[in-house]
């Protein structure tokens, strides 16, 4: 997880200490790895890395966990995944202000849509939810949990003026997810500048 975290600390999507990853150790009982609070992520010692049981309470590490541990946990348990990427991105954070209202954005006609699993052609359509953000963990975790319970084949969702959550089976799924995501917003973030519209 650590050379995942440091890469996207160099893509800029983990700055400060923003962001956070996972995997999952067991699902019975459950048993979750995740970065621990205020590390930053571009450098990561084994010792930054905590296990926390379903409810996020630390079994084992020293450090604190992450407010958004609960999340994590939430995405684990309704998609059947074994890793989560969260990313701060300049791209995410802006475009779930400028979609928030609309509550999700739908991107089709791009060959980087087949890098999320499951996506065959460049003329799927990926929807990706814009949820409200909150400091209230526990509500937040419900929503997420509600969201993703629908099990429509969504590879991520942003949380408004917030970021990207992404999930795969390894981390390395997660990693392309991630990535495949963050191309795909990247660029719909230039198409709306090149249009001079507020949004397309
Ligand atoms: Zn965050």
């Amino acid at each position: 997880m650590r050379d995942v975290a440091s890469e996207m600390y160099r893509f800029g999507w983990m700055l400060g200490t923003g962001g956070n990853i996972s995997t999952l150790i067991s699902r019975e009982p459950f048993l979750l790895q995740i970065s621990s609070s205020g590390v930053q992520k571009g450098n990561m010692k084994l010792t930054d890395f905590i296990t926390v049981d379903e409810n996020g309470k630390v079994i084992s590490g020293h450090m604190k966990p992450s407010a958004e541990t609960l999340l994590h946990i939430a995405i684990l348990k309704a998609t059947g995944s074994k890793a989560v990427i969260h990313t701060h991105s300049v791209n995410s954070t802006i475009l779930s202000e400028v979609y928030g209202e609309t509550g999700k954005i739908s991107i089709s006609g791009y060959e980087m849509l087949k890098a999320l699993k499951g996506n065959k052609s460049h003329e799927n359509t990926e929807v990706i939810p814009v949820l409200g953000n909150s400091q209230d963990m526990p509500s937040l975790y419900e929503i997420v949990l509600q969201r993703l319970n629908r099990d429509d084949g969504i590879h991520g969702f942003l949380l408004k003026g917030h970021g990207l959550y992404t999930w795969g089976m390894n981390v390395y799924e997660a990693k392309t997810h991630t990535e495949g995501i963050e191309f795909l917003l990247d660029l719909l973030y230039k198409k709306i500048l090149l249009s001079g519209r507020e949004k397309i």
